[in-house]
């Protein structure tokens, strides 16, 4: 006799997952890009002068226990970044699958990503890697003029030739592997290049891109903190020059992408993926578009109502309601001290998930495009918008103009995959209205 099983629970009890995102080894990294917004962790948290802050095995123990014991669900992921993980040594991360193993229950399996620079990556680490299917998520940014230009190791020199290494090495021991590409100030102005080195050299078929967009104040001020920077009087409106990276005054530092540059690198990248890619190259933020238009929630917390699944943990155990917001401001607790249950669906951690769609700008509110943005992440929510409205979204006007281009694209795709078009100016209601013989010339493109 065949079981159903109940997709919304496990073992009898309802599904429980909770997202911690450990930082095993704090901001230390063996490289100094440009843009890293976590380096500068070790002044703002405090860290001990010249010490290199780690899990050590007994809290690494407690660690793994407790996020065990904190799920009900077949599937755990533990997800390790840094700073830079692997400088922890293979053995640190033998150890890891060792204790995951002997606290794992009955039925569940344990995965692990793992997000590097690749520069540590040899034999012995990418059989391991591949050995216990680890996803590993690689740092590159695009051919060696482009990643160059701001992931440097100490002595300043880039760090292309090294990460291509990896890259071989990931193939030869068939790792999993997905690669993050930072779109900044000079890979934006550069979307084929990038994308298509990507895919044919580096021969990536799981993309993330990542808008790098800071303040100036990014290492100290908290964003949504009482602090000159993010203060609603203090604001600058939309199309202000000083909010251009690079300009003379710009509040956002120089490597970051401006507005429409995000978003035209995300469309330059979109009608290439669409005429030759799909089904092949597996985009994060196309894959979460798809899911917008058809009503379903994304996989990307920047695109969904509401932030906070994943915390961040500090080696000493501290937890902060997200990457983003590791600030002391944002600690909601201790892996060690704390019922892991508690910090994760409390209160703090509650009202900061809630915040984001409860701070919506009238102007998002009233976007047709909501549905897919959400306001975006509100880290980058420090401007004011063209009627004044402060803490609107930086990258607004590149969002708009992406998703107005790819929403009859989103539409098509959807109806090839047999999914209803809930969201979007063709969405099925809207279509069943207005259905006429333009509509249906528009809609027989097949893919
Ligand atoms: S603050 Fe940004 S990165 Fe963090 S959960 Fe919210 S949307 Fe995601
Ligand atoms: S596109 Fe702009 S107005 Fe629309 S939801 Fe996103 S940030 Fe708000």
């Amino acid at each position: 006799m065949t079981t159903i099983q109940d997709p919304n629970t496990f073992n009898g009890n309802p599904i429980k997952r909770t997202h911690i995102m450990a930082k095993p080894i704090g901001p230390a990294c063996n490289i100094d890009c440009t843009y890293c917004y976590y380096l500068s962790k070790q002044d703002l948290l405090e860290y001990k002068k010249g010490c290199t802050p780690k899990i050590e095995e007994h809290a690494l123990e407690n660690y793994i226990k407790r996020y065990i014991k904190s799920h009900n669900s077949a599937e755990i992921i533990f997800s390790w970044q840094g700073g830079e993980p692997t400088l922890l040594g293979l053995s640190y991360f033998k150890t890891v699958v060792d204790l995951q193993q002997k606290y794992c229950p009955e039925e569940v399996v344990i995965k692990n990503d793992l997000q590097t620079n690749g520069i540590l990556l040899n034999d012995e680490w990418c059989e391991f890697l591949a050995e216990h299917d680890f996803l590993v998520g690689l740092s590159i940014d695009g051919p060696e003029m482009l990643h160059n230009a701001h992931r440097k190791n100490r002595s300043g020199r880039g760090t292309f030739r090294q990460v291509m290494k990896a890259v071989e090495l990931i193939h030869k021991h068939k790792v999993s592997f997905a690669t993050l590409t930072c779109v900044n100030n000079l890979t934006s102005q550069n979307p084929l290049e990038v994308y298509r080195f990507l895919r044919d050299v580096v021969k990536s078929t799981q993309i993330q891109f990542i808008p790098i967009v800071e303040q100036k104040t990014f290492r100290t001020d908290a964003p949504q903190s009482n602090t000159e920077s993010w203060k609603a009087e203090n604001q600058i409106k939309q199309g202000d020059k000083r909010l251009i990276p690079g300009n003379k005054d710009s509040i956002v530092e120089s490597f970051s992408v401006s507005d429409i540059a995000w978003g035209n690198f995300l469309i330059a990248v979109f009608d290439e993926w669409e005429k030759r890619d799909i089904g092949t190259v597996f985009i994060q933020y196309f894959e979460a578009n798809l899911a917008s238009w058809i009503g379903e929630s994304s996989q990307l917390c920047t695109l969904n109502p509401v932030c906070g699944k994943g915390l961040a943990m500090e080696p000493n155990g501290d937890l902060y309601s997200c990457d983003h917001y590791v600030y002391p401001e944002h600690k909601v607790g201790n892996i060690h001290n704390d019922d892991l249950d508690e910090v994760s669906y409390g209160g703090k951690q509650q009202q900061f998930g809630y915040a984001k769609v409860e701070t919506l700008t009238t102007e998002c509110r009233n976007c047709e495009y909501v549905f897919a943005c959400y306001g975006e992440c509100p880290k980058n929510r420090f401007i004011k918008n063209a009627n004044g409205e402060s803490n609107h979204n930086y990258l607004c006007a590149g969002w708009k103009k992406y998703f107005a281009h790819i929403d009859k694209s989103m539409a098509r795709l959807a109806r090839t995959y047999g999914y209803p078009v809930k969201f979007g100016r063709f969405n099925d209601t809207r279509l069943a209205k207005l259905m006429g013989k333009e509509q249906r010339h528009v809609f027989s493109v097949k893919y």
